[in-house]
């Protein structure tokens, strides 16, 4: 690693600014830290329980310290009894004493004579082996019998078999669980040194963030990534100190970096990475100390803008400030480091080969992380991209793993054969997998299923989508909720062979606009829509191509194009959002959503949301749980309550 000269030209810096791959970026990083020296710490046995040996533990004694007898019986001469047998029975004498347990024999063993010995007691002088007191017989008060023959060192465990004096008795970077302790225990070793965990500062930046718990003011949002950054810290042996959320002001941010650096063995920051104009954390960190930023800027999508420095040895990281983008940088770049200062061994995470059933687009140069569910397919597990953009952070929890687009690729076809990292350490494929269109409805159905023990995943894909994935056997049911214009009929008409139809609910699918609009008060749907029309200054929210909302748009436009035509939103919450907002002041969306937002609300159509069952795998226990839940007065009641209408 060659040093940055302290007062780098503008030229250099820009030079230095470049993107660099993953690869490189990780080779740099690790260069400029590694090798360090373990930050170690000693721990009484009771507390070591988790952490990791700092150092090699080399045994003090032997253990067993005496070779010790492993039964109840008696310590003979292996010699004496070497002809003994049924037919040939050998007469011992006792001597006058009986070894216990921590009591240290005095008398000899000598030749035709045996002594008392219990389980785990000292093998006197003279005796080489132990005989059962099974195998013997009392004749008269100080005389055994024995019948059968004896070896050397029968039933005797000697002095340092277990453990030998000086031997390596753990390694360091072993996990200390319960084995270990009980090694050092048994060995007398009450304190060890171990790693000591590195203390990780962790910063969120941004004049938005508002902390959970506190109450979210307009255009702000919650701070997502100091919660699940520190979390990710403690899971990879840190120990995270959380300082909040900084504004981005580089005063203060610098400021609270300074503070942090003092005590912390390295500080992670997130946001404001980009070279925006708010964004100052990256033009502190040159200050920070030597030799500064290594990396800002690597070709991995999500996650371009992650900036990588060291300041004084300690690694000072950037993280993206989308979620999403900040933990796969954290997870692929940032935890080898942390593990590797905690003296931990690498990551071993659990790995599946799995089918994409739909191809994946992906940007040439950067490599790509895509989030994927997993299910079952027809002829082994079926890895569905789960993403919802960089800034989603529900797809963290409902993903499965997520899969590697080389830099150098600029797809992943359909039916590609590809490894999945398991964000868990084995697959969980679910009971009951339902692919097709979202209704917030489907939760208070599946909730039954849930509370029964079994797993669900419902993946968002639309009507169309859903449909392709049951005919290809992918799922058990897709929710659809398509109109057919010739039969003017919902659903049916959609059906092929191998998949029939299950009643679902209605949706009341109407105008929404804010409480006391008068251009809508009052007013059937057709009318208030002739109203917005005609005043140049309503803006509407439209909704996506494909959705079956757009297609009732559509319908009551009749070819109109007003303001707010081109803002089409994915889902029914969204419109809401705008209207509740002032950003619009109409559009549609269904009754239960219109309600929930305390929208105003006139009811245009009903909507019939039904499943297509995959006939094949109807008769699933999960399948049939569903079913019965659907079917149900628990989901009728729900669904009624939550403004829907059972079929
Ligand atoms: P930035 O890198 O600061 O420009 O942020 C990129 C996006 O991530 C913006 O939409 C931010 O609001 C968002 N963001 C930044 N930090 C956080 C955070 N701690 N939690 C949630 N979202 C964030
Ligand atoms: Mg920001």
């Amino acid at each position: 690693m060659t040093m940055i000269p302290q007062n780098r030209s503008a030229l250099e810096q820009e030079q230095f600014l470049k993107i660099l791959s993953r690869e490189d970026a990780i080779a740099r990083f690790e260069a400029a830290l590694f090798p360090r020296a373990i930050l170690s710490e000693a721990r009484m046995l009771a507390d070591a329980l988790g952490t990791v040996l700092a150092e090699d533990v080399t045994a003090p004694i032997d253990v067993p310290p005496f070779d010790r007898s492993n039964v109840d019986g008696f310590a003979v001469r292996s010699a004496d009894l070497s002809a003994a047998g049924e037919g040939s029975p050998m007469r011992l004498a006792l001597n006058g004493e009986t070894i216990h347990c921590g009591t240290p024999p005095t008398l000899q063993v000598v030749a035709g004579t045996a002594t008392p010995i219990a389980t785990g007691g000292p093998l006197p002088r003279g005796a080489d082996a132990v005989v059962m007191v099974e195998h013997t017989q009392p004749v008269g008060p100080v005389t055994i019998e024995v019948r059968r023959a004896v070896s050397p060192g029968q039933f005797v465990s000697y002095a340092g078999s277990d453990i030998a004096r000086g031997e390596a008795l753990l390694r360091a970077g072993t996990i200390v669980g319960s084995r270990e302790i009980g090694m050092l225990a048994a060995c007398g070793i009450a304190e060890v040194m171990v790693a000591r965990k590195p203390r990780v500062a962790v910063i969120s930046t941004g004049d938005e963030l508002v902390q959970p718990g506190e109450a979210l003011a307009p255009a702000a949002i919650y701070d997502t990534n100091g919660a699940i950054v520190a979390a990710a810290i403690d899971e990879n042996g840190g120990e995270a100190v959380f300082l909040g959320a900084i504004p981005d002001d580089e005063a203060k941010l610098e400021a609270a970096m300074r503070r942090a650096l003092v005590d912390a063995d390295m500080l992670v920051l997130s946001g404001g990475t980009s070279k925006g104009a708010g964004d100052v954390s990256h033009r502190i960190i040159g200050r920070l100390g030597q030799p500064g930023i290594i990396a800002h800027g690597v070709a991995l999508k999500p996650g371009k803008p992650l900036c990588l420095a060291v300041c004084d040895g300690k690694p000072v990281v950037i993280l993206p400030g989308f979620p999403t983008s900040a933990m796969f940088t954290f997870h692929d770049m940032i935890v080898p480091v942390l593990r590797r200062m905690a003296g931990l061994p690498p990551r071993s995470d659990a790995k599946v080969s799995a089918t994409v059933p739909v191809r994946i687009a992906s940007e040439l140069g950067r490599t790509e992380f895509v989030m994927v569910s997993l299910v079952e397919g027809k002829d082994g597990l079926i890895a569905y991209p789960s993403g919802k953009g960089s800034g989603a952070i529900t797809s963290f929890a409902q993903a499965d793993g997520f899969l590697r687009i080389n830099a150098l690729a600029d797809q992943m076809p359909a039916g590609t054969e590809a490894e999945v990292t398991l964000f868990t350490p084995h697959v969980r494929v679910p009971d009951l997998v339902i692919v097709g269109s979202h209704c917030t409805g489907l939760d208070l159905v599946t909730a039954q299923l849930a509370h029964a023990g079994l797993t669900v995943r419902s993946i968002a894909v639309g009507s169309l989508g859903g449909l392709a994935a049951a005919k290809r056997g992918e799922c058990d049911l897709a929710p659809i909720h398509l109109f057919d214009d010739k039969s003017e009929t919902y659903n049916t008409p959609y059906l092929v062979d191998g998949l029939e139809l299950v009643p679902g609910w209605r949706r009341m699918q109407g105008i929404v606009f804010r409480k006391g609009d008068k251009r809508f008060e009052g007013l059937g749907a057709t009318e208030a829509v002739a109203a917005a029309l005609a005043d140049p200054a309503c803006i509407m929210v439209n909704r996506n191509q494909g959705a079956g909302t757009r297609i009732l748009i559509d319908r009551l436009l009749g070819g109109a194009r007003p303001e707010g035509y081109w803002n089409q939103p994915r889902s029914h919450n969204a419109v809401a959002a705008a209207v509740a907002q002032h950003r619009a002041d109409w559009g549609m969306t269904i009754a239960p959503v219109a309600h929930g937002a305390g929208l105003g609300f006139i009811p245009f159509a009903e909507e019939h949301y039904d499943f297509a069952l995959v006939t094949a795998r109807k008769q699933r226990p999960a399948v049939q749980a569903f079913l019965d839940a659907l079917d149900s007065d628990e989901a009728r009641t729900a669904l009624e309550q939550a403004g829907f209408r059972p079929a």
